[in-house]
């Protein structure tokens, strides 16, 4: 007979609202459709076995642990309701409070507690950005009155590829007339990545702080480009309403505020962001303002909605060396050329990082461009 892990059953169904873990019937398609089980040998379902037989040490010793991008492909697989991402966090979890988390995630996650930032920057250059934005962007203080807090993100506050459309969203949002602001070296991080990482207290501290900061601003509502922040603030924290950048775009375009009027003439390949897709559902909205762009003809990979390949920056493997042997963004950065496509469209400041650094590894670059979708928007409206 099976012994079954009973605590670590009942954390993992408390926690990740799982059914229950013994549900899984080994059927194995989860293993199957795993980026990274074929070559680096990570087996869900191997550990999701362990757990039905209590062998918590392996389980928590298992390195492949920490090889997942939580991407949730597993997930939306399975045919039992076992939830096999969500496993992975709990074990995690339990992993780095027993103090066994590998360097590179430690280092993620020391960087956030003490920068703010997955990379470690000095946190009093998150707002760094917008003194040297050629556009008024309004902040809590000059803009008391503002409806909107814009949160810019980590990645869109600190990294060279995606700060340019900082300024971007910046002009969209003015043109459009959003009464907006940002909270400038006041904003933190949202902490998405920091609990699919495992570290559960973290998450709670900064979510604490953030939703202080909130208060204190009278914050109600958040606008975000990022499906990081997107799904935390939206599915993790409580009381707020939370819009994306992309979903006022669309609104501006069909309320004729947002004029797109220079034809691109792309093709234009989609890339799903994992957070917009399997963790949100939102599949149509990036390709609705895409096609409202006009000139450009949208293609797709043969792996694209809720089967989309991940483009390998999630589970807090976004600033470090993916410890296994596969590259899962030169894989997608190659499947996005195969398809004859100009520009490599996406819609999370992840992905842009990823895809960026798999175009060149493959040496694709010199055929298609990784560019956000805003940037497609900014180029037809103003450009
Ligand atoms: S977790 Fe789901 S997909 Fe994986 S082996 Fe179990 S039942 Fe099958
Ligand atoms: S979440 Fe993605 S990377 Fe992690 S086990 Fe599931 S399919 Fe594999």
């Amino acid at each position: 007979m099976v012994k079954v892990n009973l605590e670590l059953v009942e954390i993992f169904k408390e926690e990740f609202g799982a059914e229950t873990v013994t549900e899984c019937f080994n059927c194995g398609n989860c293993t199957a459709i795993c980026p990274v089980s074929t070559v680096d040998h990570l087996f869900p379902r191997r550990l999701i076995r362990y757990v039905q037989l209590g062998l918590e040490e392996k389980l928590l010793e298992a390195p492949e642990t920490w090889w997942c991008l939580t991407c949730r492909q597993c997930t939306v697989t399975c045919p039992r309701q076992a939830y096999p991402t969500e496993l992975m966090v709990a074990i995690r979890k339990d992993a780095i409070e027993s103090g066994r988390a590998p360097p590179h995630i430690r280092d993620f996650l020391t960087n956030i507690q003490k920068q703010k930032n997955p990379w470690g920057v000095g946190k009093f250059k998150r707002d760094q950005w917008v003194k040297k934005a050629n556009v008024e962007v309004p902040t809590v203080k000059t803009n008391q009155e503002f409806e909107w807090l814009w949160f810019v993100d980590c990645a869109h506050s600190f990294d060279n590829r995606n700060v340019p459309v900082s300024n971007m969203i910046a002009e969209i949002l003015n043109h459009i007339g959003i009464n907006y602001a940002i909270l400038g070296r006041e904003e933190g991080c949202c902490g998405n990545d920091v609990r699919r990482a495992g570290e559960e207290g973290l998450f709670q501290l900064l979510k604490e702080e953030n939703e202080k900061t909130f208060g204190k601003y009278g914050v109600e509502k958040i606008l975000v480009a990022s499906p990081h922040c997107y799904n935390t603030f939206k599915n993790e924290y409580d009381g707020y309403e939370v819009k994306l950048v992309l979903e006022v775009i669309l609104d501006a375009i069909k309320s004729g505020k947002l004029e797109l009027k220079k034809p691109i003439e792309k093709k234009v390949v989609y890339h799903d962001s994992c957070f917009l897709g399997r963790y949100n559902d939102i599949y149509e909205l990036p390709r609705e303002v895409l096609r409202a762009i006009p000139g450009i003809e949208l293609v797709e990979m043969p792996r694209s909605y809720q089967q989309a390949l991940c483009c390998g920056g999630g589970g807090g493997l976004v600033v470090s060396e993916y410890p296994g042997e596969i590259r899962v963004n030169n894989e997608r950065a190659k499947e996005a050329a195969e398809t004859g496509a100009d520009i490599l469209a996406v819609a999370c400041p992840f992905c842009m990082i990823m895809l960026e650094d798999g175009v060149k590894a493959e040496k694709v670059d010199d055929k298609i461009e990784v560019k956000d979708i805003i940037e497609l928007v900014w180029e037809s409206a103003f450009g």
